[in-house]
């Protein structure tokens, strides 16, 4: 069994989506954990609502029509009939968000956070998962917030190992492909929505590669690998094709966005493997 986890820039529009899908023929993997991002900036975009809802609430339907035109456009490149089930599925899922809005009461803003943005994930994994299934690749989909237990630190919860642990090993399946949301979870006190912070699907891929002893976690990037500096920055940069885990934190630690800092010890703890590979080029060794 192996976890894959493919973030925001790998399913940025439907080619990204189509590519994924090749990087999953390619790598020929039938038992899978498979982490899915929100497509693009659409975090931003929901973060954006959010702020919206507590300073300016009028302007919530035109960012929320902003969302719903993005989806959308990437739904009508991938499915060829507009009455495929997905396109109400993402309609739901907006509605949801929108009666969810209306009702809220709390002013709390990181509980609101956590109620609104996690959405992003929600429409990202519902597309990417009836588009597999639409070309072939079997799959379930799974709610990562039926997995992943947290405390109620809104935007940044911790884990409840032990109740995380149980419930993965009763409900992922150990065949076949499983498609999930990174990044969000859910408290187990009312069962609200949780976040473990920004870029925090890398963390979900290596939560799911602990708990399920996985063979290997995958994160597929739009690098190579590890390089030796942020290519953003510098245009001269090597990749390093093995590094320890103690310098994977400290790189992530200071700052290199390729791997989110919490991903590194629960894959240490149990000596299992972190790749970063090229999601454009998914033969290529990586890190
Ligand atoms: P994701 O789509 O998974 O969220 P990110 O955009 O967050 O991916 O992370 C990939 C980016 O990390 C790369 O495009 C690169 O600009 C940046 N990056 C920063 N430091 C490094 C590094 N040392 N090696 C490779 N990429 C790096
Ligand atoms: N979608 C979330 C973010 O952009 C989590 C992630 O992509 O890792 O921060
Ligand atoms: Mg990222």
């Amino acid at each position: 069994m192996k976890v894959f986890k493919f973030g925001g820039a790998s399913v940025k529009d439907a080619e990204g989506v189509k590519n994924l899908a090749q990087v999953l023929t390619t790598t020929g993997d039938k038992d899978l954990v498979v982490v899915i991002s929100a497509m693009g900036k659409m975090t931003n975009a929901f973060e954006q609502v959010v702020t919206n809802y507590f300073d300016t609430k009028s302007e919530v339907p035109s960012a929320l029509n902003e969302i719903v035109h993005f989806h959308h456009t990437i739904l009508k490149e991938l499915f060829t009939s507009e009455k495929h089930p997905v396109f109400l599925k993402v309609n739901q899922l907006i509605t949801e968000l929108s009666q969810l809005l209306d009702k809220n009461k709390s002013k709390q803003h990181p509980f609101v956070y956590d109620q609104v943005v996690p959405y992003g994930e929600l429409i990202s994994t519902c597309i990417v998962s009836a588009y597999l299934l639409e070309i072939g690749i079997e799959n379930t989909l799974l709610d990562a917030r039926d997995c992943i237990i947290t405390d109620t630190k809104y935007r940044d919860a911790n884990i409840q190992w032990e109740e995380t642990q149980q419930r993965i090993s009763e409900v992922v399946k150990k065949k076949g492909i499983t498609v999930t949301q990174g990044f969000i979870a859910s408290e187990n006190t009312h069962n609200f929505t949780t976040t473990l912070g920004r870029e925090g699907s890398d963390y979900t891929a290596a939560i799911f590669g602990y708990c399920l002893n996985a063979d290997t976690v995958t994160i597929w990037k739009d690098v190579p690998g590890v390089l030796n500096a942020d290519p953003r920055y510098f245009n001269k940069t090597t990749l390093l094709h093995h590094i320890s885990y103690k310098e994977a934190i400290e790189l992530a630690f200071y700052g290199a966005s390729v791997i989110h800092p919490k991903t590194l010890q629960p894959l240490q703890r149990k000596e299992i493997p972190l790749h970063v590979k090229s999601f454009y080029n998914p033969t290529a060794a990586g890190t």
